[in-house]
């Protein structure tokens, strides 16, 4: 299950109040991704050729880290690239844990095995799992091997509610239409308003984007933004603009 690649730390912010909800933590970023979004502003972790020109974090030096902020930080964000594709992200969870830091996972829900098995092991406290789009958006942007079927796995799986959890899309002209938010909000909410989704929608930003086409696509104004929130939010218990 976790027998994809090693582990490379390849970026630390030292704290965030915003990536994590209502805690203080730091976001750790690790290298290699199973998706090619066009779109995606992180190729140096994502593209192998940029991963390997990219400077490294010991692993070392980061639980050095997580020890001196102990009291001061509350939690960690485990963010990519794809976290789930390591190897040894559950060992390196565990650690993370040890020291009594709470744990919140980004991921692109590729793997459900794998996030079952960190929520089972209580090793993680709180998912943020992107959207891509619908189904039509997904086949042009995954890697061999990853199907739409474990993506609504883990999307059910989510919605269980066996853990606090959002669902988040990044929105971007020339992917993505109003109506294609109809369709999420029926997968990924529920007609009658879903007790425990969240929803968050993130407007594009054209900056060193994986396919260099995108630098040329402009952000949605925000209120054609708040305009799709405004409509979709029956179906979920919290639908907002980030
Ligand atoms: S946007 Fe996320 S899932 Fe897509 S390529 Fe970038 S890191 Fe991977």
């Amino acid at each position: 299950m976790y027998n994809k690649i090693a582990m490379i730390i390849a970026g630390l912010q030292k704290t965030t109040l915003i990536d994590y909800p209502g805690k203080i933590a730091c976001v750790v970023f690790l290298a290699g991704c199973n998706f090619r979004c066009p779109w995606c502003y992180s190729a140096e972790l994502v593209l192998p050729a940029k991963i390997v020109e990219q400077p490294r974090i010991l692993e070392k030096d980061f639980f050095d880290f997580l020890i001196e902020r102990k009291g001061k930080l509350e939690g960690v964000v485990i963010c990519g690239g794809e976290p789930t594709i390591n190897n040894d992200l559950r060992q390196f969870i565990e650690k993370i844990k040890n020291l009594g830091y709470f744990v919140k996972l980004d991921t692109n829900g590729s793997n459900p095995a794998i996030l079952k098995d960190l929520v089972k092991t209580n090793l993680i406290d709180y998912v943020a799992m992107d959207i891509k789009g619908p189904a039509g958006v997904y086949e042009k942007i995954m890697t061999e091997g990853i199907t739409i079927g474990k993506i609504k796995e883990s999307v059910e799986f989510l919605k269980t509610g066996k853990l606090d959890f959002e669902f988040r899309t990044t929105v971007v002209d020339t992917v993505h239409s109003k109506k294609d938010f109809i369709e999420i909000a029926k997968w990924i909410g529920g007609l009658l308003g879903s007790p425990n989704v969240k929803y968050y929608l993130q407007n594009f930003r054209p900056e060193k984007t994986i396919d260099p086409e995108f630098e040329k696509v402009l952000p949605f104004k925000k209120e054609f933004l708040e305009d799709i929130a405004k409509e979709i939010s029956p179906y979920f218990k919290l639908c907002q603009v980030r």
